[in-house]
């Protein structure tokens, strides 16, 4: 009898102790789809989720509301990656003469993503097109091309300098997951985009701007595990700089708590 009491508690003492062990988050990056019909996702995305001590798993665009549900149930957090302008119907506009490629189908899909991610209540990082389609998934609108209707002076928004360089400077919100996470309220970032958040979506707060007032990042209101940037911060954390993997790092630890 003694010892049956000495081994359950060898095996509650083992299990307490796999319980605390720290797992790998799973950390699903959105896919896109390329003209001749396969499945991708920029390497940036998958080394700088590495880097960051979580698993990268590419998930890819369909439209079943089912198997979408399904893949946020078997993630720890949601990256939502850039690529093509957001369709204007989906927030209720027709196409300015600038828009560029769209992609209804990956719409469908990061719209659908995103919601069942919030509702899940996992962690999720918007970048770029990510950060957009988010806006517009819970009620935001955009500006379909910064140039030709933002009618004051704007910044170089589409560098030509290499992916990995900062070319303008995003000031954050003092008391922003970002400004937190990043322990400073300016950072140096890169910009490769023609679209911007126009009106923020009702449960988000813009959380920084570019000098001429361009949204480059929010939050959610009552949740601060989902925030999103307009820069690309993949491209220099893929390539060994140090300086923006903690947007990644604070997502595999909030990935980490989540059961
Ligand atoms: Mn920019």
């Amino acid at each position: 009898m003694r010892q049956f009491f000495l081994s359950l508690f060898v095996f509650c003492f083992a299990l307490t102790l796999y319980a605390q062990t720290p797992k790998l988050p799973i950390i699903g990056i959105s896919g896109t789809s390329n003209s001749e019909g396969a499945v991708q996702v920029p390497a940036a995305y998958i080394k700088a989720v590495l880097r960051a001590g979580g698993v990268p798993v590419v998930l890819p665009i369909n439209g079943d509301i089912e198997v979408i549900k399904k893949m946020t149930a078997s993630i720890d957090a949601l990256i939502l990656t850039g690529g093509e302008d957001v369709a204007p119907q989906k927030y209720n506009e027709e196409p300015h003469p600038f828009l560029e490629k769209v992609n209804p189908g990956r719409d469908v899909f990061d719209i659908a993503l995103v919601k069942a991610a919030v509702e899940r209540r996992i962690p999720v990082l918007g970048i770029c097109r990510g950060h957009q389609v988010m806006n517009v998934a819970f009620g935001g609108t955009l500006y379909q091309d910064i140039p030709s209707q933002i009618k004051t002076e704007v910044l170089k928004h589409r560098q030509q300098a290499p992916r990995r360089q900062g070319t303008h400077q995003v000031i954050l919100e003092e008391n922003s997951v970002l400004a937190k996470i990043l322990g400073k309220t300016a950072v140096m970032t890169n910009s490769f985009h023609h679209q911007a958040v126009k009106d923020i979506a009702p449960n988000f707060i813009i959380t920084g701007r570019t000098s001429d007032g361009v949204v480059e990042a929010m939050e959610m209101r009552d949740n601060p595990r989902v925030y999103s940037v307009q820069f690309h911060p993949e491209s220099s954390v893929a390539e060994g700089a140090d300086e923006l993997l903690p947007l990644f790092t604070h997502l595999v630890a909030l990935a980490g708590d989540k059961r």
